[in-house]
């Protein structure tokens, strides 16, 4: 686990034991010690925690409704009596008695606020939440990498929310990421990129942080643009990748931002 802390509020990060490398998150207000629990998969480690730091919980948030994002949420509900938060498209999955949420929704954590921005694409539900400087972006980016479109997915809606919601917050924004795939990732980046020096310093300290048991993440959006190909469908770097495995593919961003999409289902 490990802690973040701001002035005025706090982060920790689980990762969940036995997951496909699943984060799990708790946020709180510093003063008023309200948390909210953001994708729980897993309710044991995170009760754990709130109870030695003496947290409340007001709010379990679901980014989406895939199962690996919500399996901690009625453990959760029982022990807490939390309600979920969860944009409307995902509300069918859930127990019954969630309340919406919807992009440019406010959450307010105590004297913290909690920003939704509304981020389909991996799923239609999915939303992202700034805190402070902060966005858990779920499985709609990871480091070097984004989420699949494979379930209920649709990779023109996930190309809009990257290119024009993500890649628009400030490049100090830490990025906070529903799992944790930045080797199989930077390997990608660097398959599209063979000369991207910033990808190849940041696999190498994946690396070295995996063989240490430390994480790696999380990174920043201007971190992302130096080495994610999901980010830099428009860099000359990746059109000319992109163009030596199909001459005809043009420069549209959407295009190669869907290549790259189609690339990477089919890369290991
Ligand atoms: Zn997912």
């Amino acid at each position: 686990m490990d802690l973040f802390t701001e002035k005025g509020y706090g982060i920790a990060r689980i990762r969940i034991e036995g997951s496909d490398n699943n984060y799990n998150y708790v946020v709180w207000c510093c003063e008023t010690l309200e948390c909210a629990v953001i994708d729980p998969l897993n309710a044991k480690p995170i009760l754990d925690f709130i109870r030695d730091q003496g947290l409340t919980v007001r709010y379990i948030i679901n980014t989406h409704a895939h199962p690996d994002h919500i399996g901690g949420n009625n453990a959760l509900i029982k022990a807490t009596g939390a309600s979920i938060l969860i944009h409307p498209k995902g509300q069918e999955f859930v127990s019954p008695g969630s309340v919406s949420i919807k992009d440019a929704d406010v959450i307010d954590l105590g004297r913290q606020k909690i920003r939704v921005i509304h981020t389909p694409g991996h799923c239609p539900e999915h939303v992202s939440l700034v805190l402070g400087e902060n966005v858990f972006v779920g499985d709609t980016l990871f480091l070097a990498g984004c989420g699949n479109t494979r379930y209920r997915g649709n990779v023109d809606v996930l190309y809009e929310s990257i290119a024009f919601k993500l890649r628009s917050l400030s490049d100090n924004f830490r990025v906070f990421v529903g799992h944790d795939y930045a080797e199989a990732n930077l390997g990608f980046a660097l398959h599209i990129e063979p000369d991207n020096k910033a990808a190849r310093i940041k696999l190498d300290e994946v690396r070295s942080a995996c063989s240490q048991g430390k994480e790696s993440c999380p990174t920043t959006i201007g971190e992302e643009k130096k080495y994610n190909p999901f980010f830099r469908y428009d860099a000359p770097e990746v059109i000319a990748g992109m163009k030596k495995r199909k001459t005809s593919i043009g420069n549209d961003p959407r295009i190669i931002f869907k290549e790259l999409r189609e690339l990477r289902n089919n890369w290991e």
